[in-house]
Parts: structure tokens; sequence; C-alpha cells
């Protein structure tokens, strides 16, 4: 019998399968979750979206005029045929008319495919594949047409007799699929209708009452509407169904993580008296915001607890996430386990390094004559560290030596042994998925999982919160701490030179008076190939400048009086940690670097950052990087400079970013303009979106009732093994391997 789970071609043949495949169906559930892009309503059609150039599409409609047109330049003639499909007029030309011109006459009904192109406003198709539709009474025995035509309209009719349906023509609402050129609309409908006749009636995953108390149809009906709709309401129906079921694959996994998880064992860590933690806590200059103790308390419960902690701390840039993850790190040594921090860069995990170094002082001197009573000892681990040095730390880290190690994704390494990890910080990692965070979660003690912390100050939609990080719980830090200033952002135009040369006069005015500069550019540019080309074709107005360019215009410039230094990623590491040293110091007074200070970098003296070329950033990202100034006692400057027009989307992004501080609104504009794929990252990864019918911005509402049902599902059968039509869904929208995971858990 045939299931969802069947491979296309044990129905199919395989140039079908093959233009499947190249639109990412596999299995016959994915083609039946592959949904049409729109609908063609025979008789009224009602208006319909204007069609893409270069698309692939498909007309059924009656031939308006045909026309043999001779011409100008070559010899010979070609043959021009307008199709009516009651919404527009379509033309279509073949070049070789003699043969076909016969059969297409005005008034006969004809489909055709192909590639569209505009001239002068008018769709048009060239050389289209194309087929006489015989009247209904007229003789059904042959079809006139190009091959491809013919052979699509005579499967489809054979297709008819077999589910005693319409034929498709005469249906009164044709799906429209995406297609390309190795599969056309018409084969992936033929497929699926091929598919339908054979497939018995599908198990639903919602039983009855939950069906029918959100008003929803069966999941059989779904899957047979979305693709034969006799009605609009039909349509509604389905879409309304396979969202719901997205939402519920995607929550249930989640669940089952987050269920999962607390029935896991992990290394329970209550305070302890007198430990790193307090003695950090009686050193600090400074008292916690009342956000931070209440975020430490948060931490510290679930630390104390018998099952891992999976927690996601939000809080706006230089809230101080740093300082709460550092003394919960303590209290886990306190209870004599390791920690690691994890940061997205060398730049960062070298800054938090030096940070939380300077913050412990003697309590992090282990081994050394100063070293307080109890120290403890903090490694940095980097993916650039030389051997020899880089030995030292993992004995350090294998010999339970080192406390907390900091490093970059070198930490998911797999030579890197540890002697007994209690929990894992995550600073400011929106793509380290659920996956990275499994391969750290197997590294615990005798089947003890760490406990995870994962740190953000980009903050997170509900919808996202509910899916890329549903499996885990949520704090937030609101409050910033008191006396930190105020960052003004401003939008400054390129082109006027008046301009520019005030936000360099500017900058001299904030290095005269003892603060220091960013200045961040969109690329590094010392020129390869790609640089190369990339001058030789682009619009010198919109050209970016490059890190290297602006730190000799700088240097040769107006400010070349003044310290400047460059920064970025290609860099040899010690390199980039030399320049960020000596900018922490005020040995250097402007930094020109790439995104790479984009995150956590913390110069409390640096007060004003200049973005060249700020529409090429992301809105997010602009938040992120102005964050770095205004962490002192000084009032912080942005100056946002872009050559973008006036009246342009990016213009619109960048004066939002400098009308707003408040990052959730920003992070809301910014999912708009990003793919959601994207957004769900590590949940679909390998580039293949399987959401088709769920939007992350929309669907809120869909989410959170999809949350609370699997939620109630999972903890009352945590394997699934009395919902396995649910489990088969899950299987099915999110792709095998994503749930394979689940398993090992
Ligand atoms: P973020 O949350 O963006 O990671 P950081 O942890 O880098 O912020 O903290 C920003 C700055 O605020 C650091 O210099 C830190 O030492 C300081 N800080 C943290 N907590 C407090 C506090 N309670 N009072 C004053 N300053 C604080
Ligand atoms: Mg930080």
């Amino acid at each position: 019998m045939l299931s969802l789970q069947d491979s296309p071609d044990v129905l199919l043949d395989k140039k079908t399968t093959e233009g499947l495949a190249s639109l990412n169906i596999t299995t016959i559930g994915e083609l039946l979750r592959h949904p049409p892009r729109r609908y063609v309503r025979q008789g009224h059609l009602d208006q319909r979206e204007r069609l893409e150039a270069g698309e692939w599409t498909t007309v059924v409609g009656t031939i308006a005029s045909s026309q043999l047109i001779s011409m100008k330049r070559k010899h010979g003639q070609f043959l021009k045929v307008v199709v009516d499909d009651g919404h527009q007029r379509i033309e279509a030309t073949f070049f070789n008319p003699r043969a076909i011109r016969r059969a297409l006459q005005p008034g006969a009904r004809v489909m055709m495919a192909g590639k569209v192109k505009y001239f002068r406003e008018q769709v048009q198709l060239s050389h289209p594949q194309w087929a006489v539709i015989p009247d209904g009474d007229a003789d059904t025995g042959k079809v006139i047409g190009s091959a491809m035509a013919t052979e699509m309209y005579t499967a489809d009719n054979e297709l008819s007799e077999q589910d005693q349906e319409a034929p498709a023509f005469d249906r009164p609402i044709i799906p429209m699929y995406p297609a390309s050129s190795d599969i056309q609309t018409w084969t992936i409908w033929n497929a699926v209708r091929r598919v339908l006749v054979r497939l018995p009636p599908q198990p639903d995953a919602l039983d009855e009452r939950s069906r029918l108390s959100r008003g929803l149809i069966t999941a059989d009906e779904a899957l047979r509407k979305i693709h034969l709709p006799d009605t609009e309401d039909d349509i509604v129906a389905a879409r309304e169904r396979l969202k719901f079921d997205e939402a519920l694959a995607i929550q249930t996994v989640l669940a089952r993580r987050r269920i999962g998880g607390h029935r896991e064992r992990a290394a329970s860590c209550p305070p302890v008296a007198d430990g790193l933690e307090a003695k950090l806590l009686r050193r600090l200059p400074f008292e916690l915001t009342a956000g931070q103790q209440e975020v430490v308390a948060e931490i510290g419960e679930d630390l104390a607890g018998e099952s891992p902690m999976s927690r996601l701390l939000q809080g706006e840039v230089g809230s101080g996430k740093t300082l709460v993850s550092l003394l919960t790190m303590l209290r886990v040594v306190d209870n004599g386990h390791q920690c690691v921090l994890m940061a997205p860069t060398e730049v960062l995990a070298a800054q938090h390094y030096r940070t939380i170094r300077s913050m412990l002082g003697d309590l992090a001197e282990a081994g050394e004559l100063t070293a307080a009573e109890g120290a403890t000892k903090i490694a940095l681990l980097t993916g650039s560290m030389r051997t020899k040095g880089k030995r030292q730390t993992l004995l350090d880290v294998v010999t339970g030596e080192a406390g907390i190690i900091i490093g970059t994704h070198a930490l998911l390494e797999e030579n890197v042994t540890f002697f007994d990890l209690g929990m894992v910080v995550v600073d400011e990692q929106h793509r380290f998925g659920v996956e990275q965070r499994d391969i750290l979660r197997g590294r615990g003690k005798d089947g003890a999982q760490p406990h995870f912390l994962v740190m953000t100050a980009t903050p997170i939609p509900r919808t996202v919160a509910m899916t890329a990080f549903g499996d885990l719980d949520t704090s937030t830090l609101r409050e910033l701490p008191r006396g930190r200033q105020p960052i003004s952002t401003t939008v400054v135009p390129m082109g006027n030179g008046k301009w520019v040369d005030r936000v360099w006069a500017r900058a001299a005015e904030e290095i005269g008076s003892g603060r220091q500069v960013y200045v961040v550019c969109s690329r590094i540019g010392d020129d390869g190939p790609e640089d190369e080309l990339r001058k030789a074709d682009d619009d010198p107005a919109l050209r970016t400048t490059s890190v290297s360019e602006m730190f000799e215009e700088l240097s040769n410039g107006p400010l070349g009086g003044h310290s400047i230094e460059m920064l970025h990623g290609r860099m040899p590491a010690d390199e980039k940690n030399l320049v960020m040293d000596r900018f922490g110091a005020g040995d250097v007074d402007i930094v020109v670097s790439t995104t790479v200070i984009e995150v956590g970098v913390d110069v409390p003296n640096a007060t004003m950052m200049v973005i060249v070329d700020a529409d090429r950033f992301g809105v997010s990202q602009l938040h992120q990087l102005r964050g770095r100034v205004g962490r002192g006692g000084h009032a912080g400057l942005c100056l946002l400079m872009t050559k973008a027009n006036p009246v342009s989307q990016s213009m619109e992004r960048l004066t939002a970013v400098a009308g707003s501080g408040d990052g959730f609104e920003l992070a809301r504009i910014d999912l708009q303009q990003r793919r959601e794929g994207d957004v769900l990252g590590s949940l679909q990864s390998g580039g293949k979106s399987s959401l088709h019918f769920l939007s992350l911005l929309d669907d809120a509402d869909v989410i959170a009732d999809a949350r609370e049902l699997a939620e109630e599902i999972v903890s009352a059968d945590l394997s699934l093994a009395d919902h396995r039509p649910l489990a088969e869904l899950v299987d099915g929208i999110l792709a095998p391997q994503k749930v394979a995971y689940l398993d090992k858990s």
C-alpha cells in the first residue's frame, strides 16, 4: 500500500522522479505537502498576481487571434498567437509555424507552457509547449500538440477516468505549482493526482476532539483538497490544517527535547558558602542591578536541580550578561565542575578571557604563587592557537585544572576532552542551534549532562523564541546598569562632502577630549580577485569603502595625527588581540574594523562609532554594533554613513535604527526583511526549508496553540509510542536526519 514515506519512484516514472528531486521532493509525503503557488480559476478569473519574467507558467485559454508575421531583417515568418485566459491576453510566438498553424486557429482551446518574457508590458511565451484541448464532444482519441504537452494532456485524461474526477481542464480551480524547466506544473499535478488515486485514507495526528475544537479538517482531507479544491473554502481549510501540522511537528520536536531534557541527569550545583562566587561578589566595585540578581537567582534554581538547565538569557546590549554568566559559572566551579564559555569570534573570546581574568584577579591564578585560596584557572582555547600553548591548555582542560574554559567553535572539536563538564554558556550566537548544543551535551561526566545557558542581546521575537529556541526556558534582563549613557544615532549621506568632513571633525573632537572611536566598514579589501571584479563592475555610486581604503584615507587625512589601527578577520589572531589590547588600554585612538567587533566587545572609553556604508548591514547588526559605545560614563554617538537613495528601503531601515533604541522593535523589522528560514537556522539546516504553510512572522497564535498541544501530548507520551501518526508527521515535515538526533538523546 502506498504510504507518505515512500519514494516517488514507486509510482512515478524516472523522469518525473528526477524532476521532483530537483524541487527537493523525495517522498510521497513531500510531494503532497508541496503546495500550489497559486490557483487559476476557470470562468470567473479573479485577479492573478503578475507573472514574473523568467518563471515557467502554464496558460489555459482560448485563441483570440493567430497571425503569420514576416520577419523584417531575416528571411521567413513566425506565428503570433494571442491566448485569452479570461483574465489577460498572452502572446505566444512560434518560429517554425507551418506545421502548427492549422491547429492553432482562433477559437481553439489550448494549453501552453513556457518561460515568461515581457515585451512592452505584454506577457510573452516564445515557442512554448502547447496542446489543443479537444472539445467535450469531439473525438478525444488524439490530442494535437507538442510532445511534452500532449503527453501531459493524455496523462490527465487517463487520470480523470481513474479517479472519476473531471479532467483537469474542466475543474473549476486549477493549482499551479512552483515549477522549473526540469518539471512543469502539469507534471507535478499529474503526479499528485496519480498519488492521490492510490493513497489509502491517512491516519490523523490529531484526535477528533483536538481537531474539532480547532475547527480543522482531517489531515487526509487537507492533503487532497489542497491539490483538488472544489471551492475557495476548500483551499482555506486545507491551508489551515497543513499549517497547524507544521507548527505541531516543530513543537513536538521541541517539547520532546524540553521534557526529555528534564528527565536527564545533571550535576546539582547549590550555592557554596564562601566559594569563588561569594568572593567575587564581595569584590565587585558595583552592585548587581535588580535584574541581574533576579536572573542569577533564576539560573541558580535550575543549577541546584538534578536535571540539566536549558535556558536562554536575553538582555539588551550592555545589560551585563557576562557578569551574570560568570557568577553562575563560578557556582558550578565551586561545586567541583568545569564550565565552558563559548563566543562567536576569536576577538570576543579573547576579550572575555581578559575581562574575566581581570575581574577575578588572584581568584583565577591557580597554580601561581599569587593565587588566592581556592583559586581556579581560566583557559582560552581558539582555533588559531599555536600547538604548544594549545597542548598545555588541553592538558589543563582534561585534568580539571582549568575551571572555566573560554573559546570559539574550536571547543566543539573532538579532541577536547573535559575532566568534568558541568555547564556550557553560549554567548551571542544566534546561529548556534539545537545540533551544536547537542555536541556539547554529550560531554558531561558519567552520563550526566552539562547545564546550558545561551545568551543573546539580539531580542528574539516571540514566534522565533517559540521555535528556534523553543526547547529553552527564558530569562530576560531588561534593565541597564545605572549610569549607562544613551546613544544618539544619526544618518549621514556620504554624498554630502560637508557632512562627511563634519563627521571626521567630530571624531577629532571626541579624541581631543580623551575618548576613542570605532570606524566600521563592510569589507576588508586587500583587493583579492573578487574585490577587483567588483570594482570593475560596480556603479561607482554604490561602491563600498573597505577597511584598508578607510585606513589610508583617515591616516593621510584629517585624523592623520592620531593613532589609528586596522582590525579584521584576515589578521593573525595575536595581531588582532594586540590591537584590541592596545585599544582597551587607550593606546589606540581609532580602530578601523570590520564587524569583528560586532558583538560583545567592551571598551567603556569608546564613545563614537562611525559605520561606513551602513546600508550594507542588517538592522539587528547595526543595533549590536552601536552597542559598543556609550558603555562608560559618557554619552555615545553613532553615525550611519550611507550612499543609499533617500527614498529607498535601505534608507528606511537606517532611519528606523536611528529612530529607535528598542531592540525588540528592531528585531521585528529585521525578521521581516530576512528570509524566515535563516531564523529557524539549524532546525532546518542544509538550506532546505520544510515549512510551506507556516509563517514565523504571522502565525504566532498557531505556534502558541500547537506548543500547548505538543506539551500535553509529549508529557504523557515522550516516545510517541501511542501517537504514531504524530511521530510520522514529525518525520515527514522535518527532514529525517533532523529527527534522528532525537533518538540519540
Ligand atoms: P552585555 O550584556 O551586552 O554582554 P556586558 O556583560 O559586556 O554586557 O556588560 C557591559 C558592561 O557593564 C561591562 O563593562 C560590565 O563590567 C558592566 N557591568 C555589568 N554589571 C554591572 C553593574 N551591575 N553595574 C555597573 N556596571 C556593570
Ligand atoms: Mg556580551
